[in-house]
């Protein structure tokens, strides 16, 4: 099979072949099949591995090796011997051998051997593979299958985290707690890269004052390549295994080795695959030190002694671009000099200087020498382009990091390409299937022309109406499902636990919240006036809502505010109408954003440097309700959706209190209006108008198809 990235397969291929092994002979394919996460999003795949056994499919967040492994011999021996079913694995094996065989997209600088390099401290490519926290990881694992789509020479490279990011559990109290949980590797599709005598191949970094050696894994995401660094190597000192246990550590000097494995690593373990990136794209600057890497001559070669640091990052400069997230300048995290000096003792030395000028790079005054140090600072030095992820999100990181550059704002060099989503990852299916019936074959590969989403205006809203019914039943099973376990599991008693199953409703306005429960979010602006939020839920027509989200484990004022929505319990009787989903994530999210009908975001602005949440939730039909910030300050045209005033206020709680009236104001006058408007036959006429106009104008601006055209366009090649 001719693929992208010839390098570095054996390891799968060994993988595949032992899962084959265990298949009755018409179901082999299937092995393939379950190591490439391009069935996630190949229309069929999903229900090939959920018909083997949809309970545990679900259970085991749908990992596609552990349902073939864990598959009873009588249910894959059924499977076999159902024709159609055979036909099917044949089909989208068929289909996914097509997808890889596809040549390469051609740009400059960059190609199959020397493919972009993008650097990621999470990837969120799926809730089997759980190594995302969130929005940035979301997104990281979205340009993955975007530029699988496009076929771009692309491969990603992150880190394997065993046990990955927290979950969330929340007490009697509605206080959060946090546990992890450990993956074992060799139920997951991902399948360690080996060396041409079939051993692990390891590559070295320096870390502290010694050398930790780091495993490879490979996972596939259509025609990209995941490279997963791992400490967790026989033979490492016992804490340096623990350098990629957890995502986003808590422990400041972990993080600090982290970042350091990632960006030293990255290029490194590329180098031992044999592949020179022709471009690295550092998505957030945790993977920066990559840069000084780059400049060396490779992994056997000089290691740069005799290029000065300086020297380093020029030569590197252009193969660097550079991703920023974080709108808020404490955001980018920093660490004490004495820190930096310890976790990167070795680094200076390679390059003949001194600790003072590694420390100058990450700084934004060079010269400031007690100040702290951070990766940002040397990605915003190193890249010759750097990009925020909005229109309003670039005004503000212009301004941030005017003194970095010691230019006026408005000369500052930094662009914006704003975020999109993958749309076939997050259209809820009723959507999709609607979609695919009007407008017409192959749509989502033209999904960032406007002329492609045009006939959705004449989609005849019973049938829109009928989508969206399904959408959000979708949503209410999955919630009954869970709700009186996550009830339950907390210590309430049964009737409360019963209660939300039978108060929610599969045809009432949901609205939903999910996000990372962060003082700016203002989760609780939704109960800024308790009386009036509860009398809206208790209207002629029902509401309910759906909110979600996870608070920082050290931010006790974020936990805090999660523990007042707790509160609302025993208000009244509508509460039981109030639902919080723990633990979010992929899954949940995509239920959320796949179901809910208006999706509400109130963050502080101009702190929302994009979000993405939102632009799911309008590809599957849902309508936003959104503070003008992030990308709904760039998407907002007065049609397709509703807006709170984004102005800054330094005056906080004013802006709040003003905020949540504009919020419960858009509720009660225009919401519940348009929603309870209807024709004859049910149908909220003027309500599907909204939907409408919101998947014209949202479908074609805010898809990965257009963010990953921008990036091709403007910076990879610009
Ligand atoms: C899309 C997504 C996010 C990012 O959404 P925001 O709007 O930026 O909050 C976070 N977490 C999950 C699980 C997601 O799917």
């Amino acid at each position: 099979m001719d693929e992208p990235v010839r390098q570095a397969t054996q390891g799968r291929e060994e993988a595949v072949a032992s899962l084959a092994d265990r298949l009755p002979e018409p179901l082999r394919p299937l092995a393939r099949i379950a190591y490439n996460y391009r069935w996630s999003w190949l229309p069929g795949g999903h229900d090939l591995f959920a018909r083997l056994d949809p309970d545990r499919w679900q259970r085991i967040d749908r990992n596609p090796v552990r349902a073939l492994i864990e598959a009873t011999p009588a249910s894959l021996a059924e499977a076999a011997a159902d024709d159609a079913y055979v036909a099917e694995v044949e089909r989208i094996a068929t289909a996914l051998a097509e997808d890889l065989a596809r040549p390469a997209t051609e740009i400059e600088r960059v190609g199959p051997d020397a493919p972009i390099a993008y650097l990621c401290a999470e990837f969120g490519i799926h809730p089997s593979l759980p190594i995302y926290s969130g929005g940035l990881g979301v997104l990281a694992g979205d340009i993955c299958k975007e530029a699988s789509d496009l076929a771009l020479p692309f491969v990603g490279v992150g880190l394997f985290y065993r046990r990955g990011y927290f979950h969330q559990r929340v007490n009697l109290a509605g206080w959060q707690q946090e546990y992890w949980t450990e993956v074992d590797p060799d139920l997951l599709p991902a399948a360690p890269v080996l060396t041409a005598d079939g051993t692990p191949l390891e590559v070295s970094v320096p870390v502290w004052d010694r050398s930790v050696t780091l495993r490879v894994w490979r996972v596939d995401v259509g025609r990209v390549a995941l490279f997963l660094l791992d400490s967790d190597v026989a033979g490492n000192d016992p804490a340096d295994r623990w350098i990629t246990a957890r995502l986003y550590d808590a422990n400041r000097d972990v993080r600090l080795a982290q970042y350091t494995v990632l960006g030293l690593g990255a290029i490194r373990a590329l180098r031992a695959i044999g592949i020179e990136p022709g471009l690295v794209h550092l998505n957030e600057g945790h993977g920066a030190l990559s840069v000084l890497e780059l400049a060396t001559a490779g992994a056997d070669g000089d290691h740069g002694a005799g290029t000065d640091l300086a020297s380093a990052v020029a030569a590197s400069r252009d193969r660097v671009v550079f991703t920023t997230h974080t709108p808020v300048a404490a955001g980018n995290e920093t660490y004490e000099p004495w820190r930096v000096v310890t976790v990167l003792e070795q680094l200076p030395r390679r390059f003949g200087t001194d600790q003072k000028a590694l420390l100058s790079l990450g700084r934004v005054d060079p010269d400031e020498h007690e100040s702290e140090a951070g990766m940002t600072p040397l990605a915003l030095r190193a890249a010759r382009h750097v990009n925020a992820v909005s229109r309003r999100h670039g005004e503000v990181a212009r301004g941030m990091w005017a003194p970095l550059f010691g230019t006026p704002p408005e000369d500052t060099p930094i662009g914006h390409v704003t975020n999109g989503v993958h749309l076939p990852t997050w259209m809820a299916p009723s959507v999709r299937a609607l979609l695919d019936r009007h407008l017409g074959e192959d749509w989502t590969r033209r999904a960032d022309d406007r002329a492609t989403w045009e006939p959705v205006l004449d989609i005849p809203d019973a049938e829109l109406w009928e989508a969206r019914r399904a959408a959000r039943r979708r949503l209410i099973d999955y919630v009954k499902n869970r709700i009186a376990t996550d009830r339950l599991a907390r210590g309430e008693d049964i009737a409360y636990a019963q209660r939300a199953v039978r108060a929610l409703d599969p045809d009432a306005l949901t609205l939903g919240f999910a996000r990372r429960v962060a003082s700016y979010k203002r989760l609780y602006l939704l109960r800024h006036d308790v009386e009036r939020a509860l009398a809206l839920l208790d209207g002629p027509s029902p509401v309910q809502l759906m909110f979600a989200g996870k608070a920082h484990p050290a931010d006790d004022g974020a936990k805090g505010i999660l523990q007042s929505m707790f509160d609302l319990r025993g208000a009244s009787h509508v509460a039981d109408r109030i639902v919080f989903l723990e633990d979010y994530g992929m899954t949940s999210g995509s239920m959320l954003t796949g179901g809910c009908d208006v999706w509400l975001n109130v963050p502080r602005p101009p702190l929302e440097a994009s979000g993405t949440s939102g632009m799911k939730s309008a590809l599957s039909g849902g309508l936003n309700l959104s503070v003008a910030d992030g990308w709904w300050d760039e998407a907002y045209d007065g049609t397709n959706g509703w807006t709170i005033s984004g102005e800054p206020d330094h005056d906080h709680a004013a802006q709040d209190a003003r905020h949540a009236n504009e919020l419960y104001e858009l509720l009660e006058r225009r919401v519940l209006p348009l929603w309870n408007q209807r024709d004859a036959d049910g149908v909220p006429v003027g309500w599907c108008r909204m939907v409408k106009a919101s998947l014209v104008t949202v479908g074609p601006t805010f898809s990965a198809t257009r963010m990953m055209r921008d990036y091709v366009a403007q910076v990879y090649t610009g």
